[in-house]
């Protein structure tokens, strides 16, 4: 997918149909077209026969529990390897800070702080090598709650006791503008305060405050409302990190070969619209590189019954 296209998509644009195709993927369509009716659903009844693994989110999951854990524990036994939490932290001496955090510091406090400006070049080239939000997927504690949310809202909407009223896109890009111009208007770094990453991370290593009410209502509304209501349509630092992926070389890609385009990867998909090359004549070639609003999480990879989603870095062999 082109960058421009990625990026406008990822700020709130609708995916479309591609204007042309590469001969190869128009051949594959081609001899797709002939696959109809009753061979189809054989295909999609035999590719589903097999249990689907969720081998990348138990990687995934032990990573960011991991990850956590090491900020709790390096603070509860007072080993001072790592300090502060996931928003700004020194390990081992280095600074590390959260780019959204970093960029809302400066614009509250409209100053260039140098251990801001290392922490946060670290942590840019930290997670442009690994695939930007991969921030949000991997190690945002918020993430893994609203995740374990998400299955709660779709036992209920399965049950037909809650209903998903989906917001715009585009709210993401928006709020990203409003809590910037909060931050220099008010001299107060707005966003931090509401943020479930680091009320979430704090909590976990100082334990738990007032502010986890909040996070705690956040939760219940994805819930009973809207589904990764913060997550899809609210948080800035998701944006953030997705411009740095935009240009990773951690990447998802599809081939369309095998795909059956029954969509079971867009089912599971936080970002749906980043899968939108699987479906039927949506993929200008054969191999589609999967956009920037991509959180890496590896929930298509398992959900996939065709091995047709994998991770790849850019340039080398497949990864797996
Ligand atoms: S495209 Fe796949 S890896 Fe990317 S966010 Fe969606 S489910 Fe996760
Ligand atoms: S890529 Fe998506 S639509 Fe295609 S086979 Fe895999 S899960 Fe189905």
């Amino acid at each position: 997918m082109k960058l421009l296209t990625s990026l406008k998509i990822m700020l709130g644009a609708a995916p479309q149909r591609p204007a042309s195709y590469t001969p190869e993927a128009l051949a594959m369509q081609e001899a797709k077209r002939q696959v109809k009716g009753p061979e189809r659903a054989r295909q999609i009844r035999e590719a589903h026969a097999e249990k689907h693994s969720n081998k990348w989110r138990n990687i995934r999951w032990a990573t960011l529990i991991t990850v956590n854990m090491i900020f709790v524990l390096s603070f509860g036994f007072d080993v001072q390897l790592v300090e502060g939490s996931l928003t700004a932290s020194r390990v081992i001496g280095f600074h590390f800070a959260d780019l959204n955090s970093a960029i809302q510091v400066m614009l509250a406090y409209k100053v260039i702080l140098i251990n801001l400006v290392i922490g946060t070049g670290t942590v840019l080239f930290l997670w442009w090598l690994l695939g930007g939000r991969t921030f949000c997927s991997w190690t945002c504690p918020y993430h893994l709650l609203a995740e374990i949310a998400e299955k709660v809202h779709l036992a209920l909407a399965k049950r037909k006791m809650v209903v998903d009223y989906p917001l715009h896109r585009g709210s993401r890009s928006v709020l990203y503008v409003v809590f910037a111009l909060l931050a220099v208007v008010s001299g107060y770094t707005v966003f931090e305060s509401i943020s479930p990453t680091g009320i979430v991370s704090r909590a976990l290593i100082y334990g738990p405050g007032l502010a986890m009410v909040w996070v705690l209502g956040l939760l219940a509304y994805e819930i009973i409302f809207i589904r990764r209501m913060w997550c899809r349509y609210i948080c800035p630092i998701g944006l953030t990190y997705g411009f740095v992926g935009a240009v990773s070389p951690l990447r998802v890609t599809y081939n369309m070969e095998n795909c059956l385009n029954e969509g079971d990867c867009r089912k599971v998909c936080l970002v749906p619209h980043v899968l939108e090359c699987t479906k039927k004549t949506y993929a200008e070639d054969v191999n589609v590189a999967i956009g920037a609003d991509c959180t890496r999480c590896g929930l298509c990879i398992d959900a996939c019954p065709t091995g047709s989603l994998k991770f790849e870095v850019k340039g080398l062999n497949k990864l797996l």
